[in-house]
């Protein structure tokens, strides 16, 4: 059993913390006020746009990621306007919810949980609308749900072409895991939140604006007080805040940032990639079956099918034998998938101790001989060599 309390997170959010980031929470909160904060937020946003890749306002608010995009959503958008939202997966069907909440007229492209959308089912609709009469296109870049990257270079293309419609996207579980080039694929609104590849606990999200979106901003009639972004922007000029922001979460997330930048891009987008082949190629070695399309992959979460295993009771035993908190499947994937998180502040050690955890499991239930076990820890560390 779990006596020592040394639980690895292995899911998609939260992910796990390091010290520096630890030590960096548990200082004395500062007035907001302060000079020293407003240092502290120079610091950070200068560093967000680095992480953004984009000369975009980057904003913070205190909330998690669903408030960055339900921010994004209330702040460019007007009753009854009409948006494409893509849908592959729970999140992707969770900004259906909000659209529709806020009384906009959703035209979904669907694409079955496990694929990845199809960007031409986007540039149809777009060319067609002819009256520009969309206003939005609404995405999950990585989902979360399945395991799924989207190919939003492909999709903002189509986007960028139509004029009129703005990109809202949630990268909240692809930005500090691969490349999001903000302003190369000119994406207008993207969302992420602070649980995820930031490596600092929940509760900040981060949405950057384009001008684009600003302008479309002045006409939004959508009601908005605490996420009215027009309010962050305006308080974000004197490096401050209009109401009191989780100050501990910003030491935080300056110590994260300085971390992400001294590893560099490079390196951070390659290690996550690398632990993304390993978890996949070595499940397969375990004669299991990944749940989402191959060519697809999201970089930071791997979904497996667990066949006649069920997949809560797996989770369960890894938990308590090897203290790795892995995540289970949302909605009708429940019991049916176990998902490995390897987001943020994972390394190559956490990946050959999930891989042996998966398999010993699998030994222990008869599914599999042990020598399985030692095939795929060899797969996974000829990927691990890649770097
Ligand atoms: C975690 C996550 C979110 C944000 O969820 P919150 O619980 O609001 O932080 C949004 N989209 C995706 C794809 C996620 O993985």
């Amino acid at each position: 059993m779990a006596i020592q309390q040394k639980l690895s997170l292995m899911i998609p959010g939260p992910t796990p913390v390091p010290e520096r980031v630890l030590e960096a929470l548990g200082r004395h909160p500062i007035g907001h006020r302060s000079k020293e904060f407003q240092d502290l937020v120079e610091i950070t946003t200068k560093n967000l746009k680095w992480l953004h890749q984009t000369e975009n306002d980057v904003l913070t608010i205190t909330g998690s990621g669903t408030a960055a995009m339900e921010a994004g959503i209330i702040n460019t958008l007007s009753k009854g306007d009409k948006v494409i939202c893509g849908e592959n997966g729970k999140f992707g069907q969770r900004w259906v919810k909000v659209a529709q909440e806020f009384g906009l007229e959703v035209i979904k492209i669907e694409s079955e949980w496990g694929t990845p959308l199809n960007p031409e089912n986007f540039k149809t609709i777009l060319e067609k609308d002819e009256k520009k009469e969309i206003k939005a296109v609404i995405l999950t870049h990585s989902e979360t749900s399945t395991g799924v990257i989207n190919d939003l270079k492909s999709i903002s293309s189509h986007i960028r072409n139509h004029e009129k419609a703005l990109s809202i996207i949630d990268c909240v579980t692809s930005i500090g895991a691969c490349s999001v080039p903000v302003d190369e694929w000119d994406l207008d609104i993207v969302a992420s939140g602070s649980q995820k590849g930031y490596m600092i606990p929940p509760g900040l999200s981060f949405v950057s604006m384009s001008q684009k979106a600003w302008k479309a901003s002045e006409e939004s009639n959508l009601p908005k007080f605490y996420l009215n972004l027009k309010s962050y922007k305006k308080n974000l000029i004197n490096n401050s805040n209009p109401y009191t922001p989780a100050v501990n979460l910003v030491f935080a997330l300056d110590e994260a940032l300085k971390m992400m930048k001294d590893e560099g891009f490079n390196s951070i987008f390659k290690r996550h990639r690398k632990h993304k082949l390993a978890v996949s190629e070595a499940a397969k070695a375990l004669n299991l079956k990944l749940f989402a399309d191959e060519k697809h992959l999201s970089p930071s979460v791997t979904a497996i099918k667990t066949d006649n295993i069920d997949a809560e009771e797996f989770r369960k035993k890894i938990k308590n034998k090897y203290d790795i908190l892995l995540a289970g499947g949302q909605d009708h994937l429940k019991g049916k998938i176990i998902r490995v998180g390897h987001l943020g502040y994972i390394n190559d050690r956490d990946i050959i101790s999930v891989i042996a955890a998966i398999g010993n499991t699998l030994v222990e239930l008869n599914e599999i001989s042990a020598d399985l076990v030692g095939e795929a820890l060899k797969v996974a560390s000829f990927h691990l060599k890649e770097i």
